[in-house]
């Protein structure tokens, strides 16, 4: 009989209620007990929600991080809060926040989320965790509290549990070492650690203990292969069965040797790495548990549940206790409750599945293979119905869109003349100073404009009456950088409430839904908007606005777009058609919003890619081709202009040095880029590859509150000159000002203005 198990639910709530229960705590308008006693109502929820399962996970549910767990659980603590005797819930918060969070954005490093001990992607998910920090010297020791405490929860409520925990090869992967040490000498200090973790879960009586190692579908060289090995048949010893769980994407070179670690059975995520299953097969010893995570854990669309059957059933009949299913990875990466929509158009609904209804799938494939189709003859009928009016729905194929796309010619992503005729051209029109001066976008979002907002969603503001505040509100940051002098102005975004959101909600094919929340980081979460169909644009999105605020200012206004690549990673995406494919739908409906603000006058266009970095494949050999067609959208979406218009593009982040190839085909007139962290020396990178366009490097950190001097910056700026020609330099900040007070943001601007009028006189 097939066993049917999850790797892990999401924990945030339907409501999001840990979010607000952990910054009620933080705010210090609730106490540690209520916070405790929330976590575990989460917990008793969740777990009761997972009924039916054969399997239920253990350990999945976090207070901010389970990577930040598995430390604790390891015994290994940032030194900066070693020593610390308070309650151990908050020195975990301590660790995980230090520094308080300033901003109001969801996707750290850009946007302005910010949090203190490291933090990065969780593979290509916008999951983010806290960097564990190594060094020759760390040790671990043991520290089971909470996965006991749970276990023991779990207990008392009748739950089949599976506790999860953090791979050790996956978690020294996952780490940094702060003095450029070997982690992997590590290895020999963390395993007897493990092994008495998993000896004291068995003496609790678990049986099966879920052991993530995602690290097995990236590329390893010799060295971590070896560690693979050497800690498996470290564990072997132990007393849990293990069930070594992989996920988001395929074994690839891997799989000969994720078959053959000795440990009682393997996950693959078999959405993403199906071509893997049918070697496995004959790899695998004939004891092990092969468990197939058949439903797609990371995005929001039903499952085929009849396409998964005709695929299964045979590996049932051939495996028979030995295959298990599950979702593919944890659900963690998905909303939990999709009943909740009311507001989401049933026809689209009806071709989702959240968490709960991924559950819901699993159980229905788990009757099917014990009890055969029939037993659940009705659940599958729906299921097909359901994918049968996806695949007709002419709101999903629009044959327009799909001739335009097909059609595309790399033409269309040229500039007419090279970089050099086009700055002269631009420079005679826009007659900008040298180290023109600029931001990325945004103004503070006031606590009236999202009021005003909120209230307009509500229906109890009207569209007239919206829009006017808008505008006020745009007319204050024009008057505000035209006091500061600014060169090239911003309209300031007050009515985006999020810069992919924004044009979702204005792009046909795109739906929002009112509870997809995601956890991003700690208590942060974000709500990617659903592309279900061919993208086009009904109508120009940004033009309004943009002339509007250029009819107050003879300065040139900036128009401000979100780019296709990061529409693209920072949405729910088709399942349908390949992601190149959705890009360049949005590429073309993107440039028409170009195009139509060349048309209105406006000069210069900056088009964001805060997620072109993001979207890079876990594997490098995949790099290239994701690469070209990401770039090959901007292109098409950005330059299809004169050579009189200006584009600008910008990206919050600063490791370019890989991709700095890429980076230059984009071709854009500007590139502003995060640098003021790294005093200018990320800059390199574009030195070295001499990018022969304009870049705007950030000359201050917009996560902080701290005002830069006009000192620190003229001495930034001169030394990014003696990197790059003075003649390219643009002087802004980092990234966007929308979580900054507006007290803030004057104060930094003037500096930012003086400073750039000192190195006009004085370079
Ligand atoms: N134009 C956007 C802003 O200023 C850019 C945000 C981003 O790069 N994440 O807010
Ligand atoms: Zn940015």
């Amino acid at each position: 009989m097939t066993t049917i198990h999850n790797l892990g639910f999401p924990r945030i709530g339907a409501r999001r209620e840990l979010k607000f229960a952990l910054e009620a705590y933080w705010r210090g308008e609730s106490s540690r007990d209520e916070l405790k006693a929330l976590g575990a109502a989460l917990r008793q929820r969740h777990w009761s929600e997972q009924q039916g399962l054969d399997l239920v996970p253990v350990g999945d549910f976090s207070f901010y991080d389970q990577v930040l767990d598995m430390s604790f659980t390891l015994g290994h603590l940032p030194e900066r809060v070693q020593g610390f005797h308070g309650e151990a819930l908050d020195n975990y918060f301590r660790v995980a926040r230090g520094r308080s969070a300033t901003g109001t954005g969801d996707h750290p490093g850009c946007c302005g989320g910010v949090a203190a001990g490291e933090m990065t992607k969780w593979f290509d998910t916008n999951y983010h965790y806290i960097v564990p920090e190594f060094t020759a010297g760390t040790t671990f020791k043991l520290d089971a509290t909470r996965l006991l405490e749970q276990l023991s929860e779990a207990r008392a409520q009748g739950v089949r549990s599976k506790p999860v925990i953090i791979g050790p090869v996956t978690y020294l992967a996952l780490g940094k070492a702060k003095d450029g040490s070997n982690k992997l000498d590590l290895l020999p200090r963390l395993l007897p650690v493990y092994a008495e973790l998993l000896d004291t879960l068995a003496a609790q009586g678990v049986e099966w203990v879920q052991v993530d190692e995602p690290i097995l579908v990236t590329e390893l060289d010799a060295d971590w292969q070896h560690a693979f090995n050497a800690a498996y048949h470290h564990l072997k010893a132990a007393k849990a069965k293990l069930l070594l769980a992989t996920y988001f994407g395929d074994l690839a070179e891997n799989k000969y040797l994720a078959a053959n670690l000795p440990v009682a059975g393997l996950h693959v995520d078999a959405v993403n790495g199906r071509e893997d299953v049918q070697q496995l097969l004959g790899l695998l010893p004939a004891h092990k548990v092969l468990s197939l995570g058949v439903i797609n854990g990371r995005n929001i669309w039903k499952t085929d549940l009849a396409a998964v059957l005709d695929w299964v059933e045979p590996l049932a009949e051939r495996l028979g206790e030995r295959l298990w299913i599950a979702p593919s990875c944890s659900l963690l990466h998905v909303p939990v409750d999709l009943a909740q929509e009311g507001k989401l158009d049933a026809e689209i609904k009806s071709w989702l599945a959240y968490a709960l209804q991924k559950l819901e799938e699993l159980r229905v494939l788990g009757r099917a293979l014990r009890e055969g189709r029939e037993a659940v003859k009705a659940q599958l009928a729906a299921n097909a119905a359901a994918l049968a009016s996806r695949r007709a729905s002419p709101r999903v194929n629009n044959p327009a869109v799909q001739a335009a796309t097909a059609t595309i010619d790399f033409r269309m992503g040229e500039r007419r003349s090279a970089y050099g005729v086009r700055a002269a051209r631009q420079a005679r029109l826009l007659k900008l100073p040298a180290y023109p001066t600029t931001t990325i976008g945004s103004f503070p979002q006031t606590a009236d404009i999202r009021r005003a907002r909120s209230e307009f969603k509500a229906g109890r503001l009207d569209a007239a009456l919206y829009r006017a505040a808008m505008r006020a509100e745009i007319e204050r940051s024009v008057r505000e950088q035209e006091a500061l002098g600014l060169d090239v102005l911003v309209h300031g975004e007050a009515e985006r409430n999020d810069m992919v959101e924004y044009f979702g909600e204005q792009l046909a094919g795109y739906a929002l839904s009112q509870f997809g929340w995601v956890q991003s980081y700690g208590s942060r979460c974000v709500k990617p908007p659903i592309l279900f169909g061919d993208i086009s644009r009904p109508r120009a999105m940004t033009v309004e606005w943009i002339t509007y605020a250029q009819s107050l200012t003879s300065k040139p206004m900036k128009g401000m777009l979100t780019g296709p690549v990061t529409m693209l990673n920072w949405s729910f995406v088709r399942d349908d058609q390949p992601r190149p494919v959705s890009c360049r739908q949005l590429a073309l409906a993107i440039r028409e919003e170009v195009l139509d603000l060349e048309r209105a006058g406006v000069r210069v266009i900056q088009i964001d890619e805060a997620a072109l970095r993001e979207g890079l494949p876990l594997r490098k050999s995949q790099w290239k081709a994701y690469l070209h067609w990401a770039v090959e959208c901007f292109r098409i979406a950005a330059n299809g202009v004169a050579d009189d218009t200006q584009i600008h593009t910008h990206m919050c982040y600063s490791e370019f040095n890989d991709i700095m190839a890429s980076i230059a085909d984009m071709d854009a007139d500007v590139i502003t880029i995060e640098t003021s962290r790294s005093d200018m020396e990320l800059l390199d990178a574009f030195e070295n590859f001499r990018y022969p366009n304009g870049i705007g490097p950030g000359v201050y950190d917009i996560h902080s509150p701290n005002i830069p001097t006009q000192d620190h910056i003229v001495q930034l700026m001169r030394k990014a000159a003696g990197r790059i020609p003075a003649g390219r330099l643009w002087v802004n900040p980092d990234c966007g000002l929308k979580t900054r007070q507006w007290s803030e943001v004057i104060a930094a601007l003037t500096h930012m203005v003086a400073a750039a009028r000192t190195l006009r006189q004085a370079p």
